[in-house]
Parts: structure tokens; sequence; C-alpha cells
């Protein structure tokens, strides 16, 4: 099935709770065809309302490191692992995640993007498949099917002000970021090397 059509089935899901408070289901933002992929976690109220993902306060820090790298939210691509506002801006469930699991995969199978950012501890679980939280996994690249995974913190806990190990959450996402940037040079140097068959079936399933 083409992106287009698993979109128009994905704008009236029902596969979950979730579908009964939302205002609209949120698909992406910027460029689907981009070869970087920032996942979140979820809409919150003001997405809910747009129906744009990151378009709140953490949509706003979020669009200002992506500018210190030199990238517009237009050239790249914004999904959460969940497409509907959970109520009172909650956590995403398991059985939520699993229902919306179908529609994320759909999205970076169609795009194979070089570079994927996860933001926080439900998009980086979720596509480095390992339980290890954001604190321990980011800093680092992790490779995964051909693509450079990059996890960060999710902007709000930037936003929130907090620390740890003698850094704020804040400076350890703008390093994440740079190191975006390094990473994204590199590969666009060097041409990307075909996946075999067996892996462009199902990259992220
Ligand atoms: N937080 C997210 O994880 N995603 C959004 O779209 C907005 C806020």
């Amino acid at each position: 099935m083409d992106i287009d059509t698993i979109r128009t089935e994905a704008l009236t899901c029902t596969k979950c709770r979730l579908a009964q408070g939302r205002t609209q289901v949120v698909w992406a933002d910027g460029n689907l065809d981009s070869d970087v992929c920032i996942i979140g976690e979820a809409p919150g109220f003001n997405e809910d309302k747009q129906g744009i993902p990151f378009v709140g306060a953490a949509g706003q820090l979020l669009d200002k490191m992506l500018a210190d790298i030199d990238l517009d939210r237009s050239t790249v691509a914004i999904v959460n692992v969940i497409k509907c506002r959970p109520p009172g801006n909650r956590d995403p469930q398991p059985d939520e995640i699993e229902a919306c699991r179908p529609y994320l995969s759909a999205q970076l199978n169609h795009m194979r993007p070089a570079v994927i950012i996860t933001l926080g501890n439900f998009a980086t679980k979720f596509i480095l498949e390992s339980p290890v939280g954001i604190t321990k996994a980011r800093g680092q690249v992790y490779s995964r099917k051909g693509a450079s995974i990059i996890p960060t913190f999710h902007p709000a806990a930037a936003l929130r002000g907090g620390r740890f190990g003698g850094m704020s959450t804040m400076d350890a996402m703008r390093q994440d970021f740079e190191l975006v940037g390094r990473v994204l040079e590199e590969r666009r140097a060097a041409p990307r090397a075909a996946p075999p068959d067996t892996e462009q079936l199902d990259l992220f399933g």
C-alpha cells in the first residue's frame, strides 16, 4: 500500500481508545521524502487542535535546535510514535503504541531515512527496541538497518530545565543536535549503500 493510502486510513483510525478524545489525527509535518526523520512521542493540546506535530512550545525549541544546524522543519520529516493526543497529555499506553505501530513503520519504510532523531524515551525505545532510557542512550549514534539513529531528550524535558550528571538537559540536547549535524555531513558526503532486498521489505516493522 502506498503512503497516501495509509495516511488516508490513519486519518479515520479507531483502533484504540484515543480516537474518542482526539480533535484530529496528527500524521506528520515537513517532507516525508527527506533523509532526516524526527520522531516525538504524541500530539499535545496545540498539535491536536492544528493537526501538525510540534507546534507548541516544544516545537519552537525543536525549530531552534534545527536552525542551529542549518535545518528547517520543511526539509525534514516530523512524526510521532502515536498519532492521537492522549487525554491530559498522559504517557502513551503500551497497547496504544502497538495499535499505532503500523503507521510509524509505514512512514519509516516509505522514507528510508539516513538519519533518525528520537526525542525522549518513547521514540528511542521504539526505534532501538531496547528498554534503555534516554539519559543513558543519548550522546551516541546507533546503526539500525542502514540508518544512523541519534537519541536525545524530548524538548519538553529541556524546557522543564532538568539537569543530570553536571549538565543541563538543554545543553545535552544542543550537543546531540551538533552530533546530528556532523553525522549528516558525513552521510551526505558518502552516498548511501543500498540495503539488501530482504531488509528493504521490512525496515522498521
Ligand atoms: N510532543 C511530542 O512528542 N509531539 C508533538 O507533536 C508535540 C509535543
